[in-house]
Parts: structure tokens; sequence; C-alpha cells
């Protein structure tokens, strides 16, 4: 499981709105910073992706009246939970978390940025059907094995990783590296799901000891 150059690290949601003082905190998500930081250094090919949305998102519990936030309802794409307004485009909730040290990353996908559907992953839209671009960037530069750490393991980071799988590429997730918000027991599902997919668990010694 060498870090080539045809591997890349995926940087899930490190973001102020995910961590400790944001809007959607997910406890002690700080603290994987510095584990992420030193995997980075293992890696050629390094990749963020950043959530990005207008205020009036689909995935906020604020714009459908009468809901709370965690509620879960049904969209035209399937079952969606709703959440606190979180990383609203251009504030300082969606910036990276200024302990994110990643100087020779290339690439930030955005995501969430359509009003209407939300995106959990960094390959597809939570409508599986509108692609981010990923998958076409990384055959271009002919990847086709993926790492990824970052937040929340059971949302953000399950669904990039079951994507990566089902776009063919190799999928290992960092699991020390990654930090659950486990609603409902959806951490569990989430490495059921993964593993079941053909998803990888690792842990940060066996990038580290290389
Ligand atoms: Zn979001």
């Amino acid at each position: 499981m060498l870090a080539t150059s045809q591997s890349a690290l995926i940087v899930v949601d490190v973001q102020n709105g995910f961590t400790p003082g944001g809007q959607l905190a997910v406890a002690d998500a700080d603290q994987i910073i510095p584990k992420i930081n030193q995997i980075a250094a293992h890696f050629e090919n390094i990749i963020l992706t950043q959530d990005w949305h207008p205020e009036n998102h689909i995935s906020f519990a604020e714009n459908h009246p009468g809901a709370q936030p965690f509620d879960c309802i049904t969209l035209d794409y399937g079952p969606q939970v709703l959440w606190p307004a979180h990383c609203v485009q251009g504030t300082e909730d969606a910036a990276f978390h200024p302990a994110l040290h990643l100087p020779t990353a290339q690439l930030i996908i955005r995501k969430g940025y359509h009003a209407n559907i939300d995106s959990y992953s960094a390959f597809m839209e939570a409508d599986q059907q509108t692609s981010t671009g990923l998958a076409g960037y990384l055959q271009a530069r002919e990847i086709d094995t993926v790492f990824i750490v970052g937040i929340a393991t059971d949302f953000c980071v399950a669904w990039t990783a079951i994507d990566a799988c089902k776009q063919g590429f190799q999928c290992y997730v960092i699991e020390d590296a990654t930090k659950a918000i486990d609603l409902n027991g959806s951490l569990q599902q989430a490495w059921q799901d993964m593993l079941a997919h053909g998803v990888k668990r690792i842990s940060l010694k066996d990038i580290t000891a290389q």
C-alpha cells in the first residue's frame, strides 16, 4: 500500500465548520490535524475537499420550516439528514482549519454548492448522478489508488470512500486520521458499508512506518 505517484491522499472537509467552535463541530476533530499533516509528507499527490454551501442550501434545517437539526427528511433523491447551517460559501466557517498544513496539495474539490443537492462524497453529489469531476481528474493523471482522511468518518469520508470503490479506485481509509459524528449508530453502519464495498481499513502507522 505504498504511497506512489499513482496514489493520492484525499483530505476530506478539514474546515473550521466541522472542528470545535464551528457550526457543525465534530468533537475532538481538530486532534486529527497533526496526524494528517504527518501523513501528507508521505504523498506526492494531495487533494482537499471543501464543503461549500449557499445560504439557501437544502441540507440546512433552517430552510425547512418546523424542522430541527438532525431530523431526517425524504427528498427526490432519497433520505437527507438536516444539519445546522454550516460551511456557507466565503465565510470563516467554510475556511480550512488554520492548523492544516498542506503546502503541496494540488487540487481543492468544492462540494455541496448546488442549492438543491447535498454532497457528502467527493466524487458524486447525493443525487448519485451529478459528478464533481474528481474521478475524471484522477484518471487523467493516471492515479488508481486513494487514501482518505478527514471529517466525518461516517458521512463525507464514508461516502467518498464507497464512491472511490464504485469508480474503480483502490481505496484505503486511514481510520485514526478521521473523526466521526456517530448519529444513531451511523459510525458502525458506515464501516460495515465501506468494508462491504472493498474499502481497506488501515491506520496512521501503516503509512508512517514506510
Ligand atoms: Zn455540508
